[in-house]
């Protein structure tokens, strides 16, 4: 029986990994759920899944405990990021699924890295912000990663047995072992192009963040939502994959495939190219990473090619997506880069969702804290943590000046 935290239990990863889970109650149980701010959902989950452990935001235990006062055998209850850090270290956790959002996750899924255990990442943004640490971690501790952001997923599906051992032993990150052993030439990521692939670019200044978050094909929490509708999302996903495949990022391409159906293209040098392929639904990478190396029933409909009839690809346009090239120079910066990316990105995501810029103002709100930001080659946790601290702080004097200016209207930047 394989105990599993299920961290970002009442998130889109979260509830996906939940219904997985209740598949196969032969195989896995949940010992310990996480959620933050709803906590009324977290009951519910608590009462459902029956975990012994829960773990809330600072200051709302007792939120939860009343929500739980007439449930027989009541979980014991731990708040925030030290309470996610005990409930992936103890003892009796054997799988972790990071599914927390943003670089709120960084701390418990490297802890639960440090301790050893069978990570599943739907979590991008601590690979992206820790880079070949996170591998470095697992070696040394013996933890097991596994990938299940879908194009991630479908790229460790589409790679041979042995090199599936290695990225799960943290052993491809910063090796180019892909390239040079197994005879991989290019990765090709697959984006769907967002809520705005058609909408005229004089548009773009006045969509809502509703509008924004409403992915096409995709169900999905906010920030990831509109990271995909920014094309940030693939670019904070071409430095995913660096850090996990150990790829350069000059060889990795991206290409808008609207019917989101192929999740990735791997090309070998005899010029195969494998792709994985499924209905857009996060059940399936996530039983792929849970079951592996076996399969199992995931509970998702079967994809009917037929259905589908025409699969298209086509080239980012550079004019609406102007956040993928900032992503790929981050990637090609390397060091801490990625890190201050990622924090400028999430405080223009948050100041677009409280309405203080517009859509079209992420870009250059990310691009001119990028440009006063410094970056540094070491990774170590220290420093990450030191840059991710700086460019927030840059960001938002950024945003307080040129916001002051136009005091009642979102502004362009
Ligand atoms: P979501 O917003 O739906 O859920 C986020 C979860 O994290 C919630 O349970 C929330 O309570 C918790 N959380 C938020 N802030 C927290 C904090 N400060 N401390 C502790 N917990 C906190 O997000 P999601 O769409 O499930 O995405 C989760 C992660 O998985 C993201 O990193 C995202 O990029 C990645 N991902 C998601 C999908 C998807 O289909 N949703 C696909 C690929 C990758
Ligand atoms: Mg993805």
């Amino acid at each position: 029986m394989d105990s599993i935290a299920v961290l970002g239990a009442t998130g889109s990863i979260g509830k996906s990994a939940l219904k997985v889970i209740a598949l196969h109650p032969e195989r896995f149980k949940i010992s310990a759920l996480s959620g933050y701010s709803r906590i009324e959902l977290l009951s519910e989950l608590v009462m459902r899944y029956k975990p012994d452990t829960a773990v809330v935001a600072p200051n709302s235990a007792e939120q939860l405990k009343n929500l739980l006062k007439t449930t027989p055998s009541s979980p014991a209850v731990l708040e925030g990021e030290q309470g996610l850090c005990e409930i992936v270290s103890r003892q009796q956790t054997d799988t972790v699924i990071a599914g927390i959002s943003g670089a709120a996750g960084l701390a418990s899924t490297m802890a639960a890295i440090k301790a050893g255990k069978k990570v599943l990442i739907a979590n991008k943004e601590p690979l992206v912000m820790l880079g070949e640490a996170v591998g470095d971690a697992a070696q040394r501790s013996g933890a097991q990663i596994l990938p299940v952001d879908s194009e991630h997923n479908a790229i460790f599906q589409c790679l041979p047995r042995r090199a599936q051992q290695l990225c799960v032993s943290g052993n491809l990150s910063g090796s180019r072992v892909l390239n040079n052993q197994f005879g991989i030439r290019r990765i090709t990521l697959t984006a769907s192009g967002g809520p705005f692939l058609n909408t005229p670019l004089s548009e773009l200044s006045n969509v809502s963040p509703d509008q924004a978050a409403a992915h096409p094909k995709w169900s999905m929490g906010r920030k990831i939502s509109i990271d995909s509708a920014t094309l940030m999302n693939k670019g904070l996903e071409i430095i995913e994959a660096c850090v996990l495949f150990g790829i350069d990022p000059a060889d990795i391409d991206v290409v808008i495939h609207p019917q989101s159906v192929v999740h990735c293209l791997v090309e070998y040098k005899d010029g195969s190219i494998l792709a994985q392929m499924g209905n857009p639904d996060m059940r399936t990478p996530i039983t792929a990473a849970l079951g592996f190396p076996d399969r199992l029933i995931s509970g998702t409909r079967r994809l009917d090619i037929c259905d589908i009839g025409q699969l298209t690809f086509l080239q980012p346009d550079g004019d609406r997506y102007p956040c993928l090239s900032l992503a790929r120079r981050a990637a090609e910066a390397g060091g801490t880069a990625p890190a201050a990316l990622n924090a400028a990105n999430e405080e223009a995501v948050t100041a677009f969702c409280e309405g203080r810029i517009r859509f079209t103002g992420i870009y250059p709100l990310v691009d001119q804290t990028m440009q006063r930001v410094e970056s540094q080659q070491s990774t170590s946790l220290e420093s990450v943590l030191s840059v991710d601290r700086k460019t927030r702080e840059v960001a938002r004097s950024l945003l307080d000046c040129k916001v002051s200016v136009s005091s009642t209207r979102a502004v362009n930047l």
